[in-house]
Parts: C-alpha cells; structure tokens; sequence
C-alpha cells in the first residue's frame, strides 16, 4: 500500500489552491464540499468559477505564488499549467509539511485525491495509487450502480439509533441486529423514499424482545424486454441479495446469470396454453417462500404492472401480511420501440399511445375497437400472435385504413430482435411467411414509417 486512506476534517480550514484553470476551480468545489475555507491565488479566474459550487464562496487572491502565501494553511493543491509553479508550490508546502496534491503529478504530491462515491454521510474513496486514475474511475462508476442512492439516509438512519441499539442490545448480538436492519425491509422502505416507516419498523424491531422479524420479504421486479443493460440499478441489486427467484418465461438467461449464484432457482414461466404453474400457485407459492423467512425475487418480464399480473401476486401478499416491494422495467413496448427505431410518439405523427393486450378469452378479443381505431394514436399490442387476423381485420372495420404502418418485433431487445414491417392488411400473412414466433409486440400507426430513418442501431443475430 502506497497512500494510507484517511478521511480528513476541513470543515472551516484554510486551504490553498493555485491555479485559476478549470481544473482548479473542480478542486475548489471539492474542498468547498468538505466545509473548508477556500483562498485561491491566480492572475485570474476562469469562468468555471462562476458556476454555483464556486462562485462567491472562494477568496481570490491576484497575483503568482510566493512560498508565504502557504503560511496558516491547512492543505494545498497546485493545479496550474505551468510545471515551475507546481513544483514551487509542492517545495514550499514540503518544506513546511502541509499535506500537497499537485495535480497529475503524483510523485509531487504527499497526498493524492481518491474517486468518490457519496452518499453522505456514507462515503466510499477508490484510488489507484495515482497508478490509474481512469481505472480508478471506472471502478468508481461500476461501484455507484451497486451502492444504492438511498444508502446516505439509511447510514443517518443508523446512526439516530445507534445509542438505543447499543442501550438495549447485548455487544455479541448487535452485528446480527444490524445486517437485518441494513439488508432487511427496513432498508427496502428507506430506499423506497418511506423513511418515516423505516424509522417506525426499526423502532418496533428494537422494541421486539424476540428481536427478530424471521419472515422473508417479496420484490416483484421488472426485469425488462431482454437486454440485460436494461435492467435498474435496484433490479440488479435485490437479485444479488435474493435467496430465491422465480421467474418467467420471458425473462432471459443472461439476465437469470445476474442472480446471486447461490439463489435457489424456480421456474414458474406461462407458456400459452401450457401454464407451468396456474396463477394462484403461484401467489402460494410467492406466500409459503417468505413464510419461510427467504428473501424472494419475483422476476417478470418487462414491467409486472403491464400485463404482468403483478397485481394479483401483491394481493395475496398483502392479505398474508408479507412485506413487498415493485419494482418497475422497461416494458415491452418501451424497449422494443427504442430498439426498433419506432418512437410511439411524434409531434406529426403520433400523440397518443395505447397499450393493449391481444390474449384471446373464448376465442374473442375483448377491446374497444373504436377507441382504438383513431388517428394519430400508436397502438402497441402485447400477447397479440394468435389474434392477429382479428386484430387487423377489426381495425379496418372500425375505420384504420388498411394501407396504415405496422411492425412485428419478434424477441426485441435481444441478440435475436427481428423487426418485420408492413401495414395493417399485410400483417397476417407476414406472420404466417415469416413464421413469427412469441414474444414479438404488434405496433400499429404511422410513426412505423420513421423507422427506416431511424433504424440506426439494432441487434445482429
Ligand atoms: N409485463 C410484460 C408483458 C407481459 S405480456 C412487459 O411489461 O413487457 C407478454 C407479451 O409481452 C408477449 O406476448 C409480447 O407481446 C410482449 N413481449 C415481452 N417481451 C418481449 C420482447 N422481448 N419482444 C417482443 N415482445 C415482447
């Protein structure tokens, strides 16, 4: 280890830094960040001082750097262009041992400055020992997407109770206590913006003499159309933390590989016709895990409150009592859409977009086809395959000209996305030529032309 890490106090210290470049003015804001007292000497200020994490909260001091200029300072940093005066400046502060970054130049510095990750009062600093700070950055980036935006206010949360936890808890047990609390519902309200709940669910856990809530948990996630990239930062988070998932169908291996490994795996996909597991056992089975003290991921494709029965699924958690969570994808039509280089709405062409579902009941398809039937509206239609005769043929009846755009996107989002266009009279007879395979999505309108300006970046398979 080269740089010992430290987190340093500089609320209200003096700090120099020299230089009136862009790069020192980030400088200035960071340590302004920190509280510290900020005096900058230049000839003269760039415009980035303007900005309002500097502008009027730094003192300017005119001129080119003399060794005094260190005195009564707490820290330095040089961040000019001219290597001379960076030197002079790491000589100087040296000399009197006040801690110097010079930038770019770690072998000038007695201190260099990490990447960080805040989530006050949470910090997390990656440095590479000045060895890589691109590499440095990038470790920073892949570490924001796991480290949850709610986990400054769970780590405030903490520390309000740290006294009362230590008051009541037996030392040997406190750590136990504390990796439910931070991992546990009470956590999940905290990032769900519910502080106010987690601040009474942690109370009445502290207050629970049994201190443990040994039930599991539910997060019915969103798991998107396919690509794996589209998942959220929370969707990634929650299946690595899971002891089970269940998914669907539609929810594709790569993104199933994201699981923690040790994640028990279960099955539950609806093949039409062919229904894996009915519905209700589903919703039983969803009871029995958390009842059972796992912590659940339910996984559906797309968003679980577009035809995703998400609904009935939270409501037999809610009447078993069973803390859950949702967790919203990207929905079919969403993913598909962008992928496909068809946007569902345009200033010329589109000012609505509905969303409906195809699935037959009785051999019927049970819509409004007036209402459907409009101008300028887009209409996406999930689950539509097996109706699509019906589809087309009542949208005509209903007045859609026949020649109006349409488009099959068969596995979109995938390496596998096919895009086939036509219009509403050809539509059919493409499905049965093409031999077009669930899942594809039916979008229908004349924002289906713009693809063909649009498509600039799909897919090869
Ligand atoms: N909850 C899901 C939809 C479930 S219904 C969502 O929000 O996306 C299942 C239907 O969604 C499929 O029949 C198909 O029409 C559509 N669908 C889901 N994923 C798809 C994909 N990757 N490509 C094309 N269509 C898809």
């Amino acid at each position: 280890m080269d740089f010992l890490p430290i987190f340093l106090d500089l609320r209200e210290q003096p700090c120099l830094v020299v230089g009136g470049g862009d790069v020192a003015a980030r400088k200035c804001a960071l340590l302004l960040r920190a509280g510290a007292r900020v005096t900058v000497l230049a000839p003269a200020l760039s415009a980035a001082f303007d900005a309002d994490s500097t502008a009027g909260r730094v003192v300017h001091r005119a001129g080119h750097f003399r060794d005094a200029d260190l005195e009564g300072h707490a820290l330095a940093i040089a961040a000019t262009s001219d290597e001379a005066v960076n030197r002079a400046v790491a000589a100087a502060a040296t000399a009197r041992r006040i801690p110097v970054n010079v930038v770019d130049q770690p072998t000038l510095c007695s201190f260099i400055l990490p990447s960080i990750i805040e989530r006050a009062p949470l910090t997390v600093a990656v440095s590479s020992g000045g060895a890589s700070p691109v590499l440095a950055r990038l470790l920073r980036a892949r570490l924001e997407t796991l480290i949850p935006a709610g986990y400054g206010r769970l780590a405030a949360l903490a520390g309000a109770f740290r006294d009362q936890v230590k008051a009541r808890i037996k030392p040997k047990e406190r750590r136990r206590f504390w990796e439910r609390v931070l991992q546990g519902p009470v956590a999940e309200l905290v990032f769900n913006g519910r502080d106010e709940e987690a601040r009474k669910a942690l109370q009445a856990t502290l207050e629970d003499t049994r201190l443990t809530y040994s039930g599991g948990e539910v997060s019915l996630v969103g798991a998107g159309p396919g690509d794996p990239d589209l998942l959220t930062f929370r969707a990634l988070r929650l299946m690595q933390q899971a002891d089970v998932v269940v998914y669907d169908r539609l929810v594709s291996q790569p993104i199933l590989d994201l699981a923690r490994l040790e994640a028990e795996r279960i099955y539950a996909g609806k093949e039409r016709a062919m229904h894996t597991l009915p519905q209700e056992d589903i919703n039983q089975l969803l009871v029995r895990l958390a009842k059972q003290g796992k912590r659940v991921v339910r996984l559906k494709g797309g968003d679980p409150f577009i035809f995703g029965r998400g609904g009935e699924e939270i409501d037999s958690l809610a009447a078993e009592g069973i803390p859950f969570q949702v967790v919203p994808g990207v929905t079919a039509a969403a993913g598909c859409a962008s992928y496909a280089g068809i946007p569902l709405t345009h200033r010329d062409y589109a000012q609505s977009v509905v969303f409906v579902t195809g699935h037959l009941r009785d051999g019927g398809m049970d819509l409004n086809w007036s209402a459907l039937a409009q101008p300028r509206q887009t209409i996406v239609c999930y689950m539509g395959l097996l109706g699509i005769d019906q589809l087309c043929r009542q949208l005509a009846a209903h007045g859609l000209p026949a020649s109006t755009p349409a488009a099959l996107v068969q596995e979109g989002t995938t390496p596998h996305q096919r895009v086939l266009t036509g219009t509403l009279d050809s539509l059919p007879g493409i499905v049965r030529r093409s031999d077009v395979k669930a899942p594809t999505l039916i979008i229908i309108g004349e924002v289906v032309k713009l693809r063909d300006r649009l498509k600039w970046f799909e897919p090869v398979a």
